[in-house]
């Protein structure tokens, strides 16, 4: 570049930061300059800082710039049941979660997924994919409002035990409350929304409901959300009523494929993780919520025959939403059931670990224009002060992040191209007021729901 040359205008530039590339690997002097919600460039420091006329700069000195993280599976409208279970009761269907949801009034959607994009902001978190419940319409105000981006989609049932039928709907039902939801929402807030479809799980959606839902699915061009192979019950409910598992049984009336997130897959034959593989279904882990009920998803196995994994806190009944935890969690947890054995204890890597954190999961809801921070990609970025006695020194950042890190090192967060955290300080929504509206909530949540 000459001295005279003008200036390229962008909206923001990161400057002089470290740099978590798509190897994660770390590179120190890296800046990164965001217009129109895009990565323009990432390159040196020096040569930025001279090429580029920024709206706003933001000083990367002792921050690590790397992807924010994707939570590929949650239900946003839970967050006040939190403390209810885990504790001396388990979560139980009948018994808390089908009382709860549909109990719920829009407000308390509301109030709930605000508290949620919070939490999830100020973790690092800049998209999710929620599974479904009561009022979306709701949760996607608290989406646009916040600036996260996400998937979401209805709860969807129309067979099953739900305590007198409640959350049950009929096909017709379900497909016509997606198409209004879908008509008002999807693609709002400059793309950050999609509507999906949801199928709960295989016990409470019949094949003819499956069946609608991947054709439904197709003829809109978007995706579908189902909980699979999460506990013992469910597949022997499908081997009784079906002959068949229940990955095959998707695969059989048609919802297998690049489209469809799964989440839980603890269950997985072999045959059942070729299939998912083989379909490019996205396949999310929540250990948290798996661990101490279910078991281990077979991780190694599913990367071998290239399953796509990403993580999921699977709401916050009774877990934080911090994906750092997600990552140590699960590698232990793999390393303990099928590493040593074999003695292998690198069975699952720090790597692996981080690729599912941000582009596995994140690939589910943005393909190959999210998890990575690279020219081209859209402008969901983190930022992490790295200045700190549990992060510094150390031989390896990467290695040392994925180990020592939490989601509270995440200072700014960046969500296609706007600043929702600057310093700590979301800037989208009141931290006070969505606080104390929470806890008014979940008073008159209890006064009224009989759990
Ligand atoms: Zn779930």
């Amino acid at each position: 570049m000459t001295m005279n040359a003008i200036p390229t205008k962008c909206d923001i530039l990161i400057q002089d930061c470290t740099l978590l590339n798509r190897d994660f690997d770390t590179e120190a002097h890296r800046s990164a300059a965001i217009r129109d919600g895009v990565i323009l460039e990432v390159g040196e420091a020096e040569a930025m800082g001279a090429k580029y006329d920024a709206a706003e700069t933001i000083s990367g000195a002792g921050k690590l710039l790397m992807p924010g993280f994707a939570d590929g599976h949650t239900h946003v409208c839970q967050q006040l049941l939190r403390g209810r279970s885990g504790g001396t009761e388990p979560m139980t269907w009948s018994g808390v979660l089908v009382p709860f949801e549909s109990g719920l009034t829009p407000q308390d959607v509301r109030v709930s997924a605000r508290l949620a994009c919070l939490e999830m902001i100020k973790a690092g978190f800049t998209s999710f994919a929620d599974a479904g419940g009561v009022h979306m319409d709701q949760a996607a105000e608290a989406v646009l409002e916040s600036g996260m981006r996400a998937a979401i989609c209805r709860s969807s049932m129309d067979i099953g035990e739900t305590v007198g039928g409640r959350l049950i709907e009929t096909r017709q039902e379900i497909l016509s409350r997606f198409e209004e939801l879908y008509r008002v929402y999807d693609g709002k807030g400059n793309g950050r929304l999609q509507i999906w479809l949801g199928l709960r799980e295989i016990m409470t959606c019949s094949p003819e409901l499956m069946r609608d839902t991947a054709a439904e699915a197709a003829a809109y061009h978007t995706g579908i959300h189902a909980h699979l192979c999460e506990h013992r019950d469910e597949v022997s409910f499908s081997l009784t009523h079906y002959r068949l598992r229940p990955a095959e049984l998707l695969a059989e009336t048609g919802v297998l494929g690049e489209n469809l997130l799964t989440a839980h897959n603890v269950l997985l034959s072999d045959h059942d993780i070729a299939l998912l593989a083989d379909s490019g279904t996205h396949i999310i882990h929540c250990p948290k919520g798996n661990l101490a009920h279910h078991g281990f998803p077979r991780v190694p196995t599913i990367l071998e025959n290239g399953g796509v994994i990403g993580l999921g806190c699977d709401g916050a009944s009774s877990v934080n939403l911090d994906m750092f935890e997600l990552m140590r969690t699960l590698q232990l947890a793999t390393i303990a059931s099928q590493g040593l054995p074999i003695f292998d204890k690198q069975i699952v890597t720090v790597k692996d670990m981080l690729r599912m954190a941000t582009v596995g999961g994140a690939s589910a809801i943005g393909g190959d224009t999210l998890g990575v921070v690279e020219a081209g990609k859209k402008a969901d970025v983190i930022l992490l002060d790295i200045r700190q006695p549990h992060l510094m020194p150390t031989r390896n950042l990467a290695v040392t992040l994925a180990y020592c890190g939490h989601g509270h090192d995440v200072t700014d967060s960046i969500i296609d191209g706007k600043i929702v955290m600057r310093d700590r300080h979301v800037l989208t929504l009141d931290e006070e007021q969505v606080m104390a509206d929470a806890a008014c909530h979940m008073e008159a949540c209890f006064a009224r729901i009989n759990i």
